[in-house]
């Protein structure tokens, strides 16, 4: 049997969303590292850098020392194609739930082609609705339902685990299905939409509401492919000029 492809563990991310305790960071980087992942982001930490995070680390400060930290999720995001969010409550906002090995097979393959992530929560809240708005699928650890809240590290270290698992028991993965939109190219179709439902007066840039929140979770839920956005951003531009020309 061949051996497992070297290029897919470094490409498939762990981000942290606004980690209140800096030893939960410390200790997730261990847990990566443990499992061969390399890849830490961090969004919005409350305290960091920070010798408890050092400290818990242990022999992975190197992860540590390389890790990137972002004011936004949007923002750690960028680049990916695939982002799952991982909660230990189903919600209802992302269509697609996955088990762990589910996720590790659908982050291995799309690994091939482009950066992935998992996205995990606060300690306290876990992941906010704008967060999940951004991922394409949750993924939940069966636990005890009584307690089924785990550590942030201990979450971290089950999911790289069954990446670990996937990864080495399989040296050939299926290309991914189509070339899905980047988390900036939705984020660029976002602002475009935001601008052409403000201009055709749909909605009310003083009054937004939730709108542009459950078209964000909509679209989520549905995976775009490069060309749809750009389909999509085509007819925009066409609303947008014919009103513009209507109004002359
Ligand atoms: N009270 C929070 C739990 C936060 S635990 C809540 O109800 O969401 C911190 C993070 O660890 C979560 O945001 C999630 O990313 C991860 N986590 C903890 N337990 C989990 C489980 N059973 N399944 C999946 N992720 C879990």
């Amino acid at each position: 049997m061949s051996a497992p492809d070297p290029k897919l563990l470094p490409n498939i991310r762990v981000v942290l969303a606004r980690t209140s305790h800096p030893g939960n960071i410390g200790a997730a980087a261990r847990a990566m590292k443990t499992m061969g992942l390399s890849e830490l982001v961090l969004v919005g930490p409350a305290i960091y850098p920070n010798s408890q995070a050092d400290a818990m680390a242990s022999g992975a400060t190197d992860v540590l020392a390389a890790a990137r930290v972002c004011a936004t999720l949007a923002e750690a995001l960028a680049d990916t194609r695939l982002a799952l969010g991982v909660s230990a409550r189903r919600r209802d906002i992302v269509a697609e739930w996955l088990t762990p090995p589910e996720a590790a097979a659908r982050l291995l393959r799309e690994a091939q082609a482009a950066p992935v992530a998992l996205v995990f929560g606060n300690e306290t809240s876990g992941l906010s609705n704008e967060e999940l708005s951004l991922c394409q699928g949750l993924v939940t650890i069966a636990a005890n339902p009584a307690y089924s809240s785990l550590n942030l590290a201990a979450a971290v270290q089950v999911l790289s685990y069954e990446i670990r698992q996937a990864w080495l028991a399989r040296p050939d993965w299926p290309q991914p299905e189509m070339e899905a939109a980047s988390g900036v190219e939705m984020e660029n179709f976002y602002s475009h939409l935001e601008t052409a439902l403000a201009e055709l007066e749909f909605l009310n840039p003083g009054s937004p509401g939730k709108l542009m929140l459950k078209l964000r979770r909509l679209f989520s839920r549905t995976r775009l492919a490069k060309e749809e956005v750009n389909i999509l951003r085509g007819i925009l531009t066409a609303a947008q000029t014919g009103r513009h020309r209507r109004q002359k």
